[in-house]
Formats: C-alpha cells, sequence, structure tokens
C-alpha cells in the first residue's frame, strides 16, 4: 500500500511475540494483496480494470469491505468517497502534481462518485460505468488490514502490541497498561502537541501536513473533496479514534474534508468515535474535540484553548 509497517509485540516469551509479529504482517500483506491499487496482480486492481457496463461480484472479504467503503460515503455525505480515482489521474497525486484545466477537472468529475461505479451497500457488487473510473482503496485500506491484523492478536500469549501502519495505530493492550502516542502538530511534524494514552483501539489521522504536492509554490493535499473535485485545503489535522480500525481511517479522510467546523459538529452526532481537530492558522494552533476524546487526551495540546468554542456548546449540550 505504498508506506510502512511497524510492530512492537510484549509476550510471555521472544518466541510468541516474534509469532505473533508475524501473524500480523502476513496479515497486513494479505490484505494488501486483495487492496492495493499499486500491486497489479489484486484483486481491487482486476475490478478497477474490468469491463466497464459489467456486474462484478468480489470475493467475500472484498465485498464486505467495499459496502463498508460505501456506507461510510452515504454517511458522511460523500465527505468520504473511495471513487475518486479519476481525479487522484487528473491531479496526478500519485505522481507529481498537476493542476488539471477546466476541461479536464470536469471530465474527472464525471467519472467520479456513485453515477461512475455503483457499489451495492447489501452486497459489495460493483459495476464500472466509465472507463477512466476507479476506487482507490487509499482512504481505508490502512484500517482495514489493521483491523485483520488486529483480529490475529487476540491471543492469550499476548500481552500487549503496537501496530503502527502508515500512521495509523492499533493499540492492543489493556486499561492499566496503555500505549501513550503523540499527536504531532500539523505544521511540524516532529512536534508532538498531545498526548493520548489508548488501548483497544485504533488511532487515526488525517491532514495535508505528511503528502502533498507542490505545483507553482502552492501545496495541495492529497485529500480530495469529492463534493468539489479539488484537493481539500490544508487547515491542519483530525485524530479519530475508535474501537474500529477502519472506521477511524475512513472518518479521519470524511471528517478532514468537513473541515474542522462542519466536522466537529457531525463528530458529535456520532459518539462511536471521537475526534480531535488541530487548526493550523497564522502562527496559532487551535485545538477542539470530542467529548468522548477526554478519555484518552492526558496532554493536552499545547498554545491552544483548552476547550475550544465547540467544546463548550457540546458541554452545554450534555447537560
Ligand atoms: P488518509 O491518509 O487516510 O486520509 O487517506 C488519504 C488517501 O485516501 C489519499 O491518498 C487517497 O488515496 C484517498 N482519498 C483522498 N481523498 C479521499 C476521499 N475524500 N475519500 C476517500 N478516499 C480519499
Ligand atoms: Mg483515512
Amino acid at each position: 500500500m505504498g508506506t510502512r509497517l511497524g510492530v512492537v509485540v510484549e509476550a510471555a516469551s521472544a518466541p510468541e511475540a516474534r509469532k505473533a509479529s508475524e501473524n500480523v504482517i502476513r496479515e497486513v500483506e494479505r490484505l494488501e494483496r486483495i487492496l492495493s491499487t499499486w500491486d497489479p496482480l489484486s484483486e481491487m486492481h482486476a475490478i478497477n480494470t474490468g469491463e466497464v457496463g459489467r456486474p462484478i461480484a468480489p470475493g467475500a472479504e472484498l465485498a464486505f469491505l467495499l459496502a463498508e467503503a460505501e456506507r461510510y460515503s452515504r454517511i458522511s455525505g460523500a465527505a468520504f468517497d473511495a471513487r475518486i480515482g479519476a481525479l487522484v489521474d487528473a491531479w496526478d497525486l500519485r505522481g507529481a502534481g498537476v493542476v488539471p484545466g477546466a476541461g479536464a477537472l470536469l471530465g474527472a468529475r464525471k467519472a467520479t462518485g456513485p453515477r461512475s461505479i455503483s457499489v451495492d451497500e447489501r452486497t459489495g457488487m460493483v459495476t464500472r460505468h466509465m472507463a477512466a473510473a476507479w476506487i482507490d482503496t487509499g482512504g481505508f485500506g490502512k484500517g482495514a488490514a489493521l483491523r485483520a491484523a488486529a483480529d490475529r492478536l487476540d491471543s492469550a500469549s499476548v500481552d500487549r502490541a503496537l501496530i503502527n501502519f502508515g500512521g495509523q495505530l492499533w493499540a492492543h493492550g489493556r486499561a492499566d497498561k496503555p500505549w501513550s502516542v503523540y499527536v504531532a502538530h500539523p505544521r511540524q511534524r516532529q512536534r508532538p502537541v498531545a498526548r493520548l494514552d489508548v488501548h483497544g483501539v485504533s488511532v487515526a489521522t488525517s491532514g495535508a501536513s505528511e503528502r502533498f504536492i507542490e505545483i507553482d509554490g502552492v501545496r495541495w493535499g492529497h485529500i480530495l473533496d469529492p463534493r468539489t473535485g479539488r484537493p481539500s485545503p490544508a487547515w491542519g489535522s483530525v485524530t479519530v479514534v475508535s474501537a474500529d480500525p477502519l472506521e477511524a481511517d475512513a472518518l479521519a479522510t470524511a471528517l478532514y474534508v468537513m473541515g474542522p467546523k462542519a466536522g466537529m459538529a457531525w463528530a458529535a452526532g456520532h459518539p462511536q468515535l471521537d475526534a480531535l481537530f488541530l487548526e493550523a492558522g497564522d502562527g496559532a494552533l487551535t485545538a477542539s474535540w470530542t467529548r468522548g476524546m477526554e478519555q484518552w487526551l492526558i496532554d493536552r495540546p499545547v498554545s491552544s484553548t483548552p476547550h475550544s468554542q465547540t467544546q463548550k456548546e457540546q458541554d452545554a449540550n450534555h447537560r
């Protein structure tokens, strides 16, 4: 999936720890063979290059994942939509980057979204309606792989484990032995600004700081707003904590596209996930978080108002 995987396992013995970490790696490799859009031999690639107009039934696991992605697209009002392949191409997001001309952008927009590819949310059946249309698994693939890998850790011999897949984490452990993870400043990767003590959950951050393309001095992020066909502005980052890694992955991307205000309002209405928004203005960092985030938040974001306006509003709603 074009990223790195790091695994730390604490187990009763070295061989058990090694076995558990190898299981994780194997599981991630297995998901990669299904989902990767970089690997021409993956199942996803076969579907993405399949005949236009002919419905394809993916294997059970992929069908399930695609149906899930479809659901996240629906509930996020298309802030998340994996059917953005044509726009990834138009902006050359996997290459040096290019700002598409008006015609190219229009064409790419037509070849994205529900009209370009239909995915049956019940069966996962996929039909491509346009040759330029393809499904980009980049917004949920890491989460899917993490979830599968996390399931393999549920053995009695594993005490604690931390999987880092391209910056998204799965923290396997117990309440009395949580993992401390740090959320970086959205503009300065090396600078931690918040500490979360987590266990039994996944932590996913979406932002424009790590990956972007630069064209004539202007930075464009790698996260696209499917509703406009343009990369989302580089406003900061959003970190999502959820017991379901795929949910954390997809919804971090969705909340990033929504932006800190609309994203916070949306997150507040979905208490199964916790979200932390870091907005990087000129010099100042503004943090806001959902009420549920407080259970993980140890060191609160520095150089920020601990309770932003949004947080206060939420507290009021809870009373
Ligand atoms: P993440 O880093 O998890 O936020 O995912 C970003 C990746 O997901 C990008 O590199 C694209 O491959 C893909 N992507 C970009 N924008 C979207 C979107 N709005 N919905 C779904 N996937 C997206
Ligand atoms: Mg994501």
